[in-house]
């Protein structure tokens, strides 16, 4: 018997309704998977309570983060609540956390299920790459700090590590290792995304890169310009297995890898650090939408998938990583049979019917086979 220590988040905006059909999705991963324990416990945070109180993440909330054994995060923001500088308080929350858990890697996986709105013509032999991004340094190293000079001049400066990029470029081998290869012919390879022709800071993130590499024989390696990246993502999708970069550059070109296989509902993310992990949906609030049970959980649902499979792996717990594969095999299963999904990926059904397919699924005989 495993038990872990769960943080929820569910936040604002679609952020409660997609945690609540997760917990659908927890409630029969309980009866399926007996000897798994999930102690759950949820907490205010986010820009509702900042309009309420003044704080976004209260003091004993983050201690709760940092004792559980993983974070749970559905989304946070509003764009009608500021801060005095008038800023949104999500990245103040989230970079705050990121720095409190020591979250150095952020995974974004861009895997294109069937049944999955695609907008691309040709996806060759598929796509199923992930993203990893630098998540604590590069160009939000600046967060918070940066300067003003009169009216006239900003300066936000881009920070490169060698703890830093090691961190993460250690944790993309490592990823490859156990992934099945490139779509396209199975070949394990990590590429590193840089602009190392121009920026002295990116040469260098290229050249910790190489030195990791060496480490790693048994995996290929190799470099590409990040605007010829966003090129080839859309143009050869399946050439690609593990992709890692600095922060900046993943932030924007996960938003283009959630854009290829079905948009910001369909996208999963974990954060990773030596310690901690937190996992979240790439989408935001969608404010305009919310309240209205209409909002895609399988983001939230995958991410919670991806969580039970780095318990799995942390702990080598074979119950935690077989209930994340029932997780995603279930999440598939619902996606190709096409009758439980939500508008944005053009159904007609709610947030919680789509939760409740999910969970049908994952208790049904085939999911259950798959994961044995
Ligand atoms: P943020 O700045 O918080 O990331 P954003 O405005 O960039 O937020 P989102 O809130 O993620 O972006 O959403 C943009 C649009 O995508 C939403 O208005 C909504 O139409 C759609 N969307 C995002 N997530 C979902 C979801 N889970 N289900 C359905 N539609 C979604």
């Amino acid at each position: 018997m495993s038990s872990y220590q769960i943080a929820l988040l569910p936040g604002d905006g679609i952020g409660p309704e997609t945690m609540d059909a997760t917990r659908i999705i927890f409630d029969r991963v309980a009866s399926a998977f007996p000897r798994l324990q999930l102690n759950l416990t949820s907490h205010r945070a986010g820009a509702e309570l900042y309009r309420e109180t003044g704080e976004t993440l209260p003091r004993a909330v983050l201690d709760d983060c940092l004792a559980a054994d993983a974070v749970l995060l559905a989304a946070i923001g509003l764009p009608d609540v500021r801060q005095p500088d008038g800023t949104e308080v999500q990245p103040t929350m989230m970079v705050g956390l990121r720095r409190a858990l020591g979250l150095h890697s952020a995974v974004r996986p861009v895997k294109l299920f069937r049944g999955a709105p695609c907008p691309l013509r040709d996806v060759g032999a598929g796509i199923d790459f992930v993203i990893i991004r630098e998540n604590l340094e590069g160009l939000f190293a600046s967060f918070g700090g940066g300067s003003l000079v009169g009216n006239e001049v900003a300066t936000d400066t881009l920070v490169v590590t060698r703890e830093g990029t090691t961190k993460v470029v250690d944790y993309a081998f490592q990823l490859a290792r156990r992934r099945g290869g490139r779509p396209s012919d199975g070949k394990r390879r990590v590429t590193c995304v840089d602009k190392a022709n121009v920026f002295r800071s990116f040469a260098f993130f290229r050249q910790v890169f190489q030195d990791v590499a060496q480490s790693y024989p048994d995996i290929e390696s190799d470099a590409i310009y990040v605007d010829a990246m966003s090129l080839y993502m859309v143009q050869n999708p399946s050439d690609f297995d593990v992709l890692v970069m600095e922060n900046q550059f993943g932030d924007i070109l996960s938003d283009l890898g959630a854009g290829i296989v079905g948009g910001l509902g369909l996208g999963p993310s974990g954060e990773i650090g030596q310690e901690h992990a937190l996992f979240q949906p790439s989408h935001g609030t969608a404010p305009q939408i919310a309240g209205q049970n209409i909002a895609n959980p399988l983001a939230t649902i995958l991410s919670a998938a991806m969580m039970l499979d780095w318990l799995g792996q942390k702990h080598e717990d074979h119950e935690c990583s077989s209930a994340a594969i029932a997780i995603e095999n279930a999440v598939a299963a619902v996606l190709e049979a096409g009758e439980a999904l939500t508008p944005d990926i053009g159904g007609k059904a709610s947030t919680t019917e789509v939760a409740q397919a999910v969970s049908a699924a994952l208790t049904s005989p085939n999911i259950a086979a798959s994961t044995a």
